[in-house]
């Protein structure tokens, strides 16, 4: 975990709207055991019949803990928001983010994009920030619903822009690679709050922005 980084803030020098004060955004996981996770992961493979007694396979337990322990800890980031001088009041859009996640219910990977955009009010955010964001509720056990929402719901209180639009556009490998088997299938879900949400102008030229068209 990052230690705190406090900016150099002089209130005295910088009048209030250009203080620079970072949210710094940390997800704890504190409560991890790489040992019991290998422990654990050597039980599961033994119960379900499979050997970890060649050379290749001796190190998987181990390499499984440490996958996942990786899947579950985003990096650590600062929102930094910076004030709307230029009073800009059209849709900022950033398209097609790499996302991957678990999902809660098989612990399977899904993989796909998520689209997120926002209407900007007092501030505006460094645009790499909505990449981070998604990452920060992606790299956990999750169903995409929440994601969505949860993507969509912190940046709504943390930068209280005018309105939010998150789309995820997803495959899930525990539909696609088990279970039905249906390769191919994404699942698509969105949240909009805000002018996203009820102006129906906004909410087209977002929607179209995604590629995502005729979703009311
Ligand atoms: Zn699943």
């Amino acid at each position: 975990m990052n230690a705190w980084t406090s900016p150099a803030t002089e209130p005295d020098l910088l009048d209030q709207e250009a203080v620079f004060s970072p949210l710094r955004v940390v997800r704890d996981t504190s409560a991890m055991d790489l040992d019991a996770a290998e422990d654990a992961a050597a039980q599961f493979l033994k119960a379900l019949g499979v050997s970890t007694d060649s050379e290749s396979l001796r190190g998987t337990p181990g390499r499984m803990a440490r996958a996942y322990a990786e899947l579950f800890s985003p990096r650590s980031f600062d929102l930094t928001t910076f004030p709307n001088d230029e009073g800009y009041d059209e849709l900022v859009l950033a398209r097609s983010i790499p996302l991957r996640s678990v999902c809660e219910h098989h612990l399977l990977p899904f993989v796909g994009t998520a689209h997120v955009g926002y209407l900007p009010g007092a501030r505006i955010l460094g645009l790499s920030k909505l990449a981070r964001v998604v990452e920060h509720f992606a790299c956990r056990p999750q169903v995409q619903e929440r994601l969505t929402k949860q993507v969509a719901d912190w940046l709504q209180e943390n930068l209280d822009p005018k309105g939010v639009g998150v789309v995820i556009d997803a495959e899930h490998t525990c539909m696609t690679l088990r279970g039905v088997q249906a390769t191919g299938t994404r699942t698509l879900t969105s949240t909009l709050l805000g002018i996203l949400r009820t102006d129906a102008r906004t909410r087209a030229e977002f929607l179209a922005c995604t590629g995502v068209t005729g979703k009311a």
